[in-house]
């Protein structure tokens, strides 16, 4: 099997590298990822500069790895277009520190990615978890091994993309897993306005939006401490 890793927390995030070392037991993996952080740049594509890629060191031997000058989006069409040689059989995005529910898979870069290698007929998985402090990557490693098995055993059907996310617990806390619908709002956004002594700046501020009341969504399965499985393809 063979796994194409991107990600938007950057090529030297702690999540995409404890995710490529579990996958790695089971499946020859290349990483294209952003050479810094592209966190919330959702599904931006770089058309109007070229895009620069260099081969990088890994942080898991030998795993084929590329670091681009680009959005998340972009280093998997890269990756996909030109990089990887032969056919994958599966993308996974992240693991991201950080949820991705809601409306927020609009602007995220760890979906935006994910929803790449969909576009071009890939099984495709974002995963997260619900904390920037992340704790328990550990989980949702296995658990991207589980789905990786099962998409390579033909249980799932082939044209998927999941946007997969797990409470920060560790695993003897995690309830369950759920198949959800994104909620509606994830976020308030409000903007805050300094002074840095010359000009003006505003800062785009987000709150989370809490107690989520609809049992089929995945900000409650996530505040129940559920995983959350949520199927965003057609
Ligand atoms: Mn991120």
């Amino acid at each position: 099997m063979k796994i194409l890793v991107t990600n938007d927390d950057g090529i030297f995030a702690q999540g995409l590298w404890i995710l490529v070392n579990e996958l790695k037991s089971i499946a020859q993996v290349v990483v294209a990822a952003p050479d810094r952080e592209q966190s919330a740049t959702g599904t931006a594509v770089t058309l109007r500069q070229p895009l620069r890629v260099q081969k990088a060191s890994p942080l898991v031997s030998e795993v084929e790895t590329y670091s681009v000058e680009g959005t998340p989006a972009d280093s998997v069409i890269l990756a996909l277009g030109k990089l990887v040689k032969n056919k994958i059989d599966l993308l996974i995005s992240g693991i991201n520190q950080g949820p991705n529910l809601g409306d927020d898979v609009l602007i995220s870069g760890t979906v935006g990615a994910a929803l790449q290698g969909y576009l071009r007929g890939f099984p495709a998985i974002a995963i997260s978890v619900d904390s920037v402090d992340s704790l328990h990557l550990d989980n949702a490693a296995k658990l991207a091994i589980l789905l990786a098995k099962k998409i390579d055993a033909n249980t799932l059907p082939s044209n998927i993309f999941l946007n997969v996310n797990l409470p920060n617990l560790p695993l003897s806390e995690i309830r369950g897993a759920k198949i959800t619908r994104l909620a509606s709002k994830s976020h308030t956004d409000t903007v805050e306005e300094g002074h840095d002594g010359k000009r003006k700046y505003y800062w785009l501020v987000r709150q989370k939006v809490n107690g989520d009341t609809d049992e089929k969504t995945d900000i409650w399965a996530i505040e129940q401490g559920n995983i959350s499985i949520t199927p965003l393809h057609t």
